[in-house]
């Protein structure tokens, strides 16, 4: 029945992942996987996470459905750390950022103008989602590896050449692959031009607190937010290190009216897709958020490994003496940064050095450790020159 389908590649990153743990140099290091590692190389499940789990085992009544729309008080909670408080929005559960990006994709691809504009480059996901919704694609230059700046002037323009009607993707905070994210007055200049052109903005909300601070990572897309209703997919993958819980969320922010009706077609989509989302990694984060003491500790955690990111890459930055542009990686956000490294400087840094990144450049600086910065900065500098 199936002997003409032809086999598919799967995500490159995936695969990134396999060589690495079959790699026998007892040396490799592995800058390619994107999730957090502390220094000890491990992602761990945070100490307000475990606190949480305990009591949950312990006061969980029922293992019964939750409903298409999730646990309305972890929506609730969410919303207030995403969203900020005092704003209108409908919001459901989903299984991590990747389905919410699903559904506001799916919203997209069958109302308005069933197009999008992205920046170029960004998650691979996102391209992938879109495509499998079959969402019209604009894309336009966002960032410039070996300039390592961030292209205004090409996003300006193509929000100038957007269509009313025509939807926008955004990264919140900690720009997945560059680091690069707009600055407040960018943020305020793109918020401006949205509602002027009638401009729907999709924000992905994937790395919050991983910048600079919960507070401050949230404060440039909400000026997205105060201008503009816009669609919202938050995930609690890396903030609440929750990944394999399929923890997320997506919020619309339009008067009450539509808000309910937008979420009656993402209930109606999620229906038909995986039903229901999980309930744990959910129940977790309500239980954090709504505790004063697992909050603080939470955040407390968070902001250590968001420093020990930042304190790597003022390590990096000084290390790469070769480079003229390593100081950008002190300004850069989140876990990561595009080198602008060709595929053979690449695939030569994994076949010599043992040092595994993707072939675009991206390095996850979570993935070092203190000890293994001098053998990245002594395998990599040369490239530069
Ligand atoms: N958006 C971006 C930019 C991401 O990097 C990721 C995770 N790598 C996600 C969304 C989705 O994360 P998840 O589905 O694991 O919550």
């Amino acid at each position: 029945m199936f002997e003409n389908l032809a086999p598919l590649s799967g995500d490159p990153l995936l695969t990134l992942i396999g060589l690495y743990r079959d790699d026998r140099r007892s040396n490799k290091i592995d800058l390619g996987v994107g999730v957090y590692r502390d220094e000890h190389g491990r992602t761990p499940v945070m100490r307000a996470v475990k606190a949480a789990e305990q009591r949950l085992v312990e006061d969980q009544q029922s293992k019964s459905y939750v409903g298409p729309e999730g646990d309305g008080a972890f929506v609730e909670g969410f919303a207030d750390l995403i969203l900020g408080s005092r704003r209108l929005y409908a919001g459901i559960q989903t299984p991590g950022g990747t389905a919410a990006l699903y559904l506001a994709a799916r919203l997209l691809a069958t109302n308005c103008n069933r197009r999008i504009w992205v920046g170029t480059p960004t998650w691979p996901n996102h391209l992938a989602v879109f495509a499998d919704v079959g969402l019209e694609v604009r894309t336009y230059e966002y960032f410039d590896p070996s300039a390592q700046s961030l292209c205004f002037d090409k996003l300006v323009e193509a929000l100038k050449a957007a269509e009313t009607g025509d939807a926008v993707l955004l990264h919140g905070c900690c720009h997945n692959p560059s680091g690069a994210d707009l600055s407040l007055e960018q943020w305020r200049e793109v918020a401006e031009l949205l509602a002027n052109r009638g401009l729907i903005p999709l924000i992905d909300v994937a790395y919050l607190g991983f910048g600079n601070s919960l507070k401050e990572d949230g404060t440039g897309f909400r000026t997205v937010l105060d201008a503009v209703p816009a669609l919202v997919a938050a995930s609690c993958s890396k903030s609440f290190g929750l990944y394999r819980d399929r923890t997320g969320a997506l919020f619309v922010t339009c008067n009450a009216e539509t808000n309910s009706t937008v979420l009656s077609h993402f209930v109606t989509y999620a229906r038909s897709i995986y039903s229901m989302p999980p309930a744990h990694g959910a129940e977790v984060v309500s239980t954090i958020l709504n505790d004063v003491g697992l909050r603080a500790d939470w955040q407390a955690e968070l902001a250590e490994a968001s420093a020990r990111v930042r304190s790597l890459r003022a390590l990096l930055a000084e290390g790469f003496k070769a480079w003229k542009r390593s100081s950008a990686l002190t300004e850069q956000k989140g876990m990561f940064s595009l080198l602008p490294l060709t595929r053979q400087e690449v695939l030569a840094l994994r076949c010599q050095a043992a040092i595994y990144l993707p072939e675009n450049g991206r390095i996850n600086i979570a993935g070092l450790s203190m000890d293994k910065v001098d053998a990245v900065i002594e395998a990599i500098n040369p490239l530069f020159g």
